[in-house]
């Protein structure tokens, strides 16, 4: 199978650059933030804001049944413990907290089984923090993607604009720092660039320009594997 990783910081554009690709290079995609930010769910559904610690997270993991399934759109769901929650995934407070959640390595170790699972079976796309470095080393085509803090700060306050309790950018600078803080320097599922990996920084581009300069790495990468 051909499969490619998208890995970088909280709001660089992953998710929306990885859905496009997976459309016009025809890949299935696999969103690894949202699989965590629906586990966060369903924690903060049985503990609240708890803070989790080792013999919380064995309690919560021993009474977990999670599932990613596609839907006919292709669209991705998090199933945990029988209840969706794909609707509720971007909410601030899971955005807030899901940094707490995800690294735990046993927590860890049962989404990387899904993810392998996944990679073996189809050509994808794979989105996350660690995908080029832990979870898929041996893929093809690793891009990690990159922006300056206030370029993404803004993006983000042009998509909140108008709404209720709309933070500033700088309120969102402080958000960011905090959780790429937390996603650099944990011990399990680091956000860092593999050695392989290309590094894409899209802080002067436009979205499509982005895509335009994706598409073309990984046509080249397919074109000189064996995979066409
Ligand atoms: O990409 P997104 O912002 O939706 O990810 C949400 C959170 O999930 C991240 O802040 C990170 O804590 C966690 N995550 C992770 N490993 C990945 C992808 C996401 O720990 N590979």
């Amino acid at each position: 199978m051909f499969n490619v990783t998208i890995d970088g910081k909280a709001g660089c554009g992953k998710s929306t650059l990885a859905e496009e690709l997976s459309k016009r290079l025809d890949l299935k995609k696999f969103n690894t933030g949202a699989v965590y930010r629906g586990i966060t769910c369903e924690y903060l559904n049985k503990y609240g804001e708890k803070l989790p610690n080792e013999e919380v997270i064995e309690e919560f993991l021993n009474n977990l049944e999670l599932s990613v399934v596609f839907d006919d759109n292709n669209e991705q769901h998090i199933i945990v413990n029988g209840k969706d929650y794909t609707s509720r995934l971007r909410e601030e407070i899971i955005s807030n907290f899901v940094a707490n959640i995800a690294p735990f390595d046993n927590l860890r170790e049962k989404v990387r089984e899904i993810q392998r699972t996944f990679a073996k079976n189809y050509n994808c796309i794979m989105e996350g923090r660690d995908i080029g470095t832990v979870v898929l080393p041996f893929a093809q085509c690793k891009l990690f993607i990159t922006a300056s803090n206030r370029v993404r700060a803004e993006r983000r306050y042009e998509q909140l604009k108008g709404t209720e309790n709309c933070p500033t950018v700088d309120e969102l600078v402080a958000e960011l720092d905090e959780r790429d803080f937390k996603d650099i320097n944990r011990e399990h599922g680091a956000l860092l660039p593999a050695e392989d990996s290309i590094i894409i920084d899209n802080s002067n581009e436009t979205l499509e320009q982005t895509i335009t300069r994706c598409v073309n790495i990984i046509q080249d990468i397919k074109n000189k594997s064996n995979l066409k």
